[in-house]
Parts: structure tokens; sequence; C-alpha cells
């Protein structure tokens, strides 16, 4: 779908997966005036096909969009566009075995021009793509790279927008965790470099010795996962108080020495949940869980929210949204 400052939104078309002509001086390009989105279909045991809480995706990106200054794309059309897309591509939603059909969407500015302003022409794609488990062989714990160097925003900066740019600020450090034998990667607050924000895609869950689950509160810099969000309303079915509370890094390293943290996990939609086995940085490590190792609570909200969004079980929050 296409937008100039003068027509607003037309010219919607599908058409089947190909490169796009962009030209050289278009804004992305070299300013970076992008967002995106991330959600998947699933098929269900009796062959109709569903996506998890849409419009909470429609949401953000709509957030994203004003953050980006871009125009904004009104909630329906951005649900109603990747019904389409999902539909279109019916054929190509997996069955069973935690497997999906990722879906990608995204807005970009395209007018050629060399200058820092809003562009005046943008366009939305999405695109899909089918996506097999996350873990092909049984959940195993993910290892963790503290980055004490970089930070991932800024406070009045990009952090709570999903923008290709906080991405590009991001690889440098993803790159240290690869190198120093870890998966992901945690960022600190930029101001202190105190608290714990969240890693390079998901975010971060700590279990408590009295059942209750913590989590980073928003503050601006932190993005609004979509999983986080439904961990907080389904954790009260499953008997866990909730806190969304600013956490130290102190807090953690020093409640799994000293049993008041008993488990560690993250959550993304790529994941869905994934306990973290161990957190190291420049001279240390402390080891949450080995593979192999329980992680019940981490284990047992997976389950539920798996069995939600693959039509397993009853769906209280109304999130499934039928396509096919
Ligand atoms: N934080 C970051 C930086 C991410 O890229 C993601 C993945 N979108 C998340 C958190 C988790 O968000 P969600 O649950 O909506 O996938």
């Amino acid at each position: 779908v296409s937008w100039t400052a003068e027509r607003g939104w037309h010219d919607a078309v599908i058409k089947p997966y190909g490169p796009l002509l962009i030209d050289p001086a278009s804004a992305v390009l070299h300013y970076a005036q992008e967002i995106f989105e991330g959600l998947k279909a699933y098929r269900h045991p009796d062959g109709s096909i569903w996506t998890f809480r849409p419009d909470a995706n429609a949401r953000r990106f709509a957030n994203s969009a004003k953050r980006l200054a871009l125009p904004t794309l009104p909630e329906d059309d951005f649900v109603a566009a990747l019904d389409l897309l999902v539909s279109t591509d019916a054929a190509w939603v997996p069955s069973g075995g935690e497997k999906s059909l990722y879906l990608r969407p995204f807005m970009y500015g395209s007018e050629a021009f060399i200058g820092v302003r809003p562009s005046a022409e943008v366009k939305f794609i999405a695109i899909a793509s089918p996506a097999g488990p996350y873990f092909a062989s049984g959940v195993k714990p993910v290892s963790i790279w503290l980055s004490e160097e970089y930070t991932r925003a800024a406070i009045g900066g990009t952090g709570a927008a999903k923008c290709g740019g906080n991405y590009a600020a991001s690889l440098v450090a993803q790159q240290e965790a690869i190198a120093n034998g870890c998966e992901q990667v945690a960022f600190l607050d930029a101001v202190e470099r105190r608290w714990i924000e969240e890693l390079g895609g998901m975010n971060l869950w700590f279990v408590q010795d009295d059942g209750s689950i913590v989590t980073p509160e928003l503050t601006g810099t932190i993005l609004e996962g979509i999983t986080r969000d439904a961990i907080i309303a389904l954790a009260g079915s499953l008997g866990h108080k909730v806190e969304e509370r600013k956490i130290e890094l102190d807090e953690w390293r020093t409640g799994v020495e000293s049993g008041r943290i008993v488990e560690v996990f993250a959550c993304g939609t790529a994941a869905v949940i994934t306990p973290v086995g161990s957190l190291k940085w420049r001279g240390g490590e402390i080891v949450m869980a080995k593979e192999g190792d329980a992680t019940p609570v981490a284990s047992e909200i997976r389950s539920r929210l798996l069995d939600i969004q693959y039509g397993r079980a009853e769906d209280p929050h109304g999130w499934m949204h039928r396509v096919a």
C-alpha cells in the first residue's frame, strides 16, 4: 500500500514475493525512517487459521509510526492487510509441531530526496514466511551476555518503538555476545547503567521463591512486548502474582545466589518463552539453569500460551483472531 502527503493511503495490491525497485535516494536508505512488526499465523487442529492478537501489533505499529514521523495506518486496515496476506498464502500455514507462518509487516519512507525531514511518500508492505519450531529438539536454556559498553535505548529515544534503527544499534552488542560464547545480549538502562531493561529481541522475567514473577517496568526505553503483556494477563489464572517494577542488575546476581530468584526466563513472539541458563559479563558468570534442568514456571506459562495459540485450549482472553 502506498501513501503520499497529498493522497493519503492508496493503491493496495497483493502480488507474488519478489525484489523491490527502490530509488537510491529513498529516505529509508539514508535516515532509517522505518518501522516493523512480527507476529504469527497458526493452523488449529480443525484446519482453521488464526493470528494471535493482531490488534495489539496494530496498536504498537501505530505508536511506532508516530515516533518515526510516519503516517498512521488505521488499525483495522493493518489487520485486514494481514488477513488478506494469510488467506492468500493459506497453503503455506503449516500444521502442528510449533510451526507457523511468520508475518512481517513494515513501513518506510520511500521518497527520493537528500535532506533530513519526514518522507512525503511512504510504503506499507507485509511479507510472510513459514517458520519451524524455535527449538528443534526441546526447549534449551539461553545464555546471555551483559552489554556493559552499549545501550539499546536512551530516554527520549526510540526504544519503545519497533524500528530498524534500534536493531542496527544493537548489532555490535549482539556480535560481542556471540564472540563471548553467548546467544543473546542483555541491555541495562542508559543513565545509571544499573537497571535491567531487556534482551536484544525478548523481554525478561524473574521468578521469585514465593511464586511471584517480576518484569522490568515500561519506562519508554523498553519494547512493550505482546508476549510480555499476555504473560501479565495469564499469570493470575496460573496462581502467580505479577510485579512490574525496576530491577537492578545486583538484584539479579544476588537473588540467584541467595535463592530468592528461582528461575529467569525471556519471552517474545519467536521463542514464546525460553528459560535463561546463564548471565555472563567481563570477569564473571552466574548460572541459573543447565540443559535438562526443570524450569517449572517457564514451562507452565509456555505450554499455556502455546495451547491457546495452537487452539488446544480455551481462549478466555479473546486473543485469537480467525483468518480462514
Ligand atoms: N524486545 C525486543 C527488543 C524485541 O525485538 C522483541 C521482539 N518483538 C520483544 C522484546 C518481544 O516482543 P513480542 O513479545 O511482541 O514479540
